[in-house]
């Protein structure tokens, strides 16, 4: 019985006991197939961060600064929610893109505002990636067992719809902690509102961590005596580099998670069809590279059943991502 990699095609071959499983793993070609589907993702975030900064006054911005509250600033970062599509109204291309997750449903034309439709198609486009990778992934799957069945769309819908939704409040949500910290933070340092207002409308979308990175350049280029031109145009750059970082890494790890998952529905489906044999294990393989850390070097090696959870150091795992930009795989050992 052939196993099946998380990595998608062509990756069908068998695992014997006492094998290295991680050789039989091409991470090569598995790292290749991941960049390309991390695209889609990455651009997609992108544009979330766009659609959140882009309608935000600069005013809002420098009252929240002066007054130190940030709440009437957050009231303009709303994570997009995701009402049923009218296919009817929707342009063409979207359309086409749209179609299969027409069931999930999302209005487009039914939203208030353009930046609320940018937001949705955004949304909309980060989950029709998701959907191709699983269905991907599906196929190789079946592939490997033979072509005998085929990886149905409902079995993956679901998962891609709570995982587009939870992905989209994931980012709204570290969005809106980064800048009630950051204008917490202003308030207390103080300086021209206007002036730091425009400084800060750039960073919407980044995260804290990012945002604090920022302020301190800024810091650094005042000492240094760098002019103000200078530092905004030195500051600006900085900060969408680290929006580019953060799109890449969401893309990321988002490319594993949804690997994963559409492998685990294709393990269930082929246990449902009885193609696979009872007692059949997933194992859990950390990626060789020098820099695996500690939670997935724990994990390597680990058995569970199909449907199972992994146990590892940060609680029960139900497949990789252990972390943002784990790159673990999953293989069916079968018995
Ligand atoms: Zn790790
Ligand atoms: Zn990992």
């Amino acid at each position: 019985m052939p196993f099946v990699c998380c990595h998608g095609h062509h990756e069908t071959t068998t695992v014997r006991k006492g094998e290295s499983r991680r050789d039989r793993i091409d991470w090569k070609a598995a790292d290749r197939q991941r960049a390309k589907q991390e695209g889609p993702i990455r651009r997609a975030s992108m544009r979330i961060f766009e659609a959140m900064a882009d309608p935000i006054p600069l005013d809002v911005i420098a009252d929240a600064i002066r007054s130190g509250q940030a709440d009437a600033l957050l009231q303009y970062i709303n994570a997009p929610e995701l009402p049923p599509i009218d296919l009817e109204k929707v342009p063409a291309k979207m359309r086409k893109a749209a179609t299969p997750v027409t069931a999930t449903g999302v209005a487009i034309t039914s939203a208030a505002t353009r930046a609320e439709q940018k937001e949705i198609a955004a949304a909309l486009q980060i989950r029709t990636a998701l959907q191709s990778l699983a269905w991907a992934s599906g196929e190789s799957a079946s592939a490997g067992l033979g072509g005998s069945f085929t990886l149905a769309n409902p079995y993956t819908v679901p998962w891609l719809e709570q995982r587009t939704a939870e992905l989209v409040v994931e980012i709204t949500t570290t969005t809106r902690e980064a800048i009630r910290e950051t204008v917490a933070q202003l308030y207390l340092e103080g300086g021209s509102p206007q002036r730091l207002a425009r400084r800060v409308k750039p960073l919407i979308g980044l995260r804290s961590d990012q945002m604090r990175a920022v302020l301190r350049r800024g810091e650094e280029l005042t000492v240094a005596g760098v002019s103000q031109a200078a530092q905004t145009r030195a500051l600006d750059a900085y900060g969408r580099k680290l929006l580019r970082q953060r799109a890449e890494l969401i893309a990321r790890t988002e490319t594993v998670f949804a690997q994963a998952a559409g492998q685990n529905q294709a393990f269930q489906l082929a246990v449902d069809q009885g193609l696979v044999l009872a007692g059949s294990v997933r194992v859990w393989v950390a990626d060789p590279g020098e820099r695996t850390c500690p939670i997935c070097l724990d994990l390597d090696g680990q058995e569970q059943p199909i449907g199972g959870m992994f146990e590892s150091l940060i609680g029960p795992l139900e497949m990789p991502p252990a972390h943002p930009n784990c790159r673990c795989a999953i293989v069916l050992e079968t018995r």
